[in-house]
């Protein structure tokens, strides 16, 4: 027997709901206490709960996503194509820090087991990263990480792994430009990764632009200047080196200095503020937002409460919910800041002709999210209800506890590095149609918003938020769920499915300046 007929409203306001149940639902189906189908309905997609006139607005989430491009009939299969999508919200006349904290009592007691560095950030993974200045040295780099893994890590086994920071900036570039800034503090930030313990080496060819002492100058990196220690750099074409196997030899003698220092460190108890978890979303669909991200919003505000950092980004992904978000700014110069990022984003899409609507892919509209606004609205929810404290522009540092804005673009694998350059060492991600996405610098846990995807891809994704879908959990439920998985993953008693597969996606920098 089929399940019976189920579907998710997410505001009372709202004229449409979307189907929950696996495979959809046929013509014909009736819903409890709403119209019978008119035409098959996929699921995640919307029907139409009420008559819309042409012109009307489809509100859901209680906002309007789009304006009917006709009259669509109650029981309509409301798709992408039915719908007019809004402007996007100008950047002036937004509610400034208006919205009043909520009053919440600090949660207290919870605690992890980290790597406490020389400056004060805790890691939750004890890595050698090896630094590069350029593309060029990638490979030499990558030939001497396998002979240390293989050779030298057995002799370390307090340390976890050796990672390569590859990229594929450095030449090639106008490093003079004023966006070079973003590329290059980056790289510098990813270096100081909590979860590297403090301990930098890096790989430079010679002749690049990006030279070391430009990518860490001197005093950016505080526990290497504690040690009094000069930046420790292997150069390919340092006259030294004579043939590929002394430049290996090189790398990997410098690597043992630091992996000997690595293997001394201990786990030791603190407290669950010592987090700073970045939350992100790929392969979106439309109960991104009615399951997974409110649980992980959920999730953000037990953090908060517990003192620890949450970023959340996105830009494109949030451009719509501007207003929600510069009321929720704990100060009237945090709003200013949303809205410089805001800005600063608008006119780098309009540089390439294109803007916020260039953002949702097939996968996303063939999971029922039929354009940005909804998606945005979808997205947003990640943040949790607490004050944003805090905003950084793309590859800045984060400095500071609570609820931070860190504005990056959506894509996956350049939103996770510029929130390893943040200073996350723990990435929550929410999927709807499935990614195997993986980070090699911190463990990254992946949240399904629907149990068929979790039931499918049962040893890929670390938690089912599609029990809320199902009525078996609520979104505190698994928000509980999330938090204490994180607690246990921080502490290194479980490992995410990506860690034990080693699924590790490519850093990729994000480069607004011109490359020559
Ligand atoms: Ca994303």
């Amino acid at each position: 027997m089929a399940a019976a007929p189920h579907t998710i409203r997410m505001h009372e306001r709202d004229n449409v709901a979307i189907v929950a149940n696996d495979g959809g639902l046929p013509p014909g189906t009736a819903l409890p206490g709403g119209p019978t189908l008119r035409e098959r309905v996929p699921q995640g997609h919307k029907v139409a709960l009420v008559d819309i006139a042409a012109g009307a607005p489809v509100l859901r989430y209680g906002i309007p996503i789009g304006h009917a491009r006709e009259a669509i009939a109650a029981g309509r299969w409301v798709h992408e194509r039915l719908l007019q999508m809004p402007e996007a919200r100008g950047l002036s006349d937004l509610p400034m820090a208006t919205r009043p904290a909520p009053d919440w009592a600090p949660l207290e007691g919870y605690t992890f087991e980290g790597y406490r560095n020389a400056d004060g950030s805790v890691g939750t993974r004890n890595i050698l990263a090896i630094t590069q200045t350029v593309q060029c040295v990638a490979g030499v780099t990558d030939f001497a990480v396998q002979r240390i893994k293989a050779e030298l890590l057995p002799k370390y086994p307090h340390v976890d792994d050796v990672v390569a920071l590859e990229h594929g900036y450095g030449c090639g570039v106008a490093i003079d430009a004023p966006d070079a800034v973003v590329p290059i503090r980056t790289l510098r930030h990813i270096s100081q990764n909590p979860n590297f313990g403090g301990e930098v080496m890096v790989v430079s060819l010679g002749c690049e632009k990006l030279q070391p002492e430009r990518l860490l100058p001197p005093g950016s990196l505080p526990i290497a200047d504690a040690r009094g220690e000069a930046l420790d750099v292997v150069c390919l074409q340092d006259e030294a080196h004579v043939g590929f196997m002394s430049m290996v030899e090189s790398i990997l003698r410098q690597a043992e200095a630091h992996l000997q220092r690595l293997n001394a460190r201990r786990r030791e108890t603190v407290p669950a503020s010592e987090l700073v978890v970045g939350v992100q979303c790929g392969g979106s669909d439309a109960f991104s937002g009615a399951t997974a991200n409110p649980a992980v919003g959920f999730c953000a505000d037990l953090l908060v409460r517990a003192g620890a950092s949450v970023m959340f980004s996105e830009t494109t992904e949030v451009r719509d919910g501007i207003a929600q978000l510069t009321a929720r700014a704990a100060t009237p110069e945090v709003a200013q800041a949303l809205v410089r990022e805001m800005a600063w984003y608008d006119a780098y899409l309009q540089r390439g002709s294109v803007d916020r609507s260039a953002n949702t892919t097939p996968g996303n509209k063939k999971g029922g999210l039929s354009n940005i606004v909804e998606k945005a609205m979808g997205s947003i929810v990640k943040s949790g209800s607490a004050p944003i404290r805090h905003v950084l522009a793309p590859g800045e540092k984060l400095r500071g506890k609570g609820l931070a804005y860190a504005a990056t673009p959506a894509s996956d694998f350049i939103c996770g590095t510029l929130q390893l350059a943040a200073g996350m060492n723990l990435h929550v991600f929410t999927t709807g149609r499935g990614t195997p996405y993986g980070l090699a610098a911190v463990p990254v846990v992946k949240v399904a918003t629907r149990s068929d995807l979790a039931r499918r891809w049962h040893d890929l994704m670390d938690i089912n938020a599609g029990t809320i879908a199902d009525g078996q959990a609520t979104i505190e439920d698994v928000g509980w769920e999330l938090f204490r998985f994180l607690l246990d993953v921080a502490s290194g008693r479980k490992k995410t499915w990506a860690e034990q597969w080693k699924l590790h996606n490519q850093l990729v920098l994000f480069n607004p300046a011109p490359v020559t």
